[in-house]
């Protein structure tokens, strides 16, 4: 059994809990301490409490607080080689390096990580597992590879992005630049897309899928949630949408 829990999700902020017995691990920390301190609160949880942490990339959204977060509670840092070179902050409690090829282990959870496009130096995104469920998390990729899809099949949770409605993005304010970033093979997964990866996806064993890293400029919940719906076949029970504000509360899979 493992649960989850989002500190928020989105392009101001992201963090991930994830924890199975005595083992808590936080993926991503793009708030400033006193935020992630409030936010760890609300989810019943202290941040000395926290095992490692874990980066997907330095984009500031997932990098912004964990440096900090480190040194303060004396919490180890897992990312890519590529990752800690452009991070900004880079004084960690310790440092430990990623590598894409191998399985990792933490306390009682088992981490697989996998490389994603993005506009990132080396950036990764993960499938965690207790032995028994498995729960994958899958944002900031702007597209997706065979690779990718293979480490998703047959999950218990997933937490998948839905970064923008095409025509909302299209349409929408963004300079032309922006809008081409977003769009391209190595930025984020747009509503569409996410239906698309679901339906190549076994999803015969899926317990909950939460909609992540909604623009809340290009996106509405209600559109997000209804492109998932679609992508499992209009099974919608088990269908959240974490949001950047509230995050998502607790979730167990087992
Ligand atoms: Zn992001
Ligand atoms: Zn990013």
């Amino acid at each position: 059994m493992l649960r989850f829990a989002s500190l928020g999700s989105g392009s101001k902020g992201n963090g991930t809990l994830i924890e199975c017995g005595m083992t808590r691990i936080l993926i991503d920390c793009g708030f400033t301490l006193a935020e992630t301190e409030r936010r760890l609160q609300r989810l019943g949880c202290s941040a000395a409490s926290i095992s490692a942490i874990l980066v997907t990339h330095e984009h500031g959204d997932h990098a912004l607080g964990v440096g900090r977060l480190s040194r303060r509670y004396q919490i180890p840092v897992y990312l890519t080689v590529g990752s800690f070179k452009a991070i900004a902050d880079k004084q960690f409690a310790q440092t430990l390096f990623i590598n894409l090829k191998q399985t990792l282990a933490i306390g009682d959870l088992e981490i697989i990580p996998f490389a994603v496009p993005h506009d990132a130096r080396e950036p990764c995104q993960f499938v965690i597992s207790d032995g028994g469920v498995r729960l994958g998390i899958l944002t900031d990729t702007g597209s997706y590879t065979d690779a990718m899809l293979e480490q998703l099949h047959g999950l218990q949770g997933l937490l998948l992005e839905c970064n923008y409605e095409t025509e909302m993005l299209q349409r929408g304010p963004y300079p032309y630049a922006l809008k081409e970033r977003l769009l391209s093979r190595y930025g984020h997964l747009s509503n569409q897309q996410a239906l698309e990866l679901l339906k190549q996806l076994r999803l015969d064993k899926l317990q909950y899928l939460v909609g992540c890293h909604l623009s809340e400029v290009n996106n509405l919940p209600e559109h997000a949630y209804a492109a998932l719906c679609k992508g499992v076949g209009g099974q919608c029970n088990g269908i959240k949408i974490a949001s950047q504000q509230e995050g998502l509360d607790w979730h167990i899979l087992n």
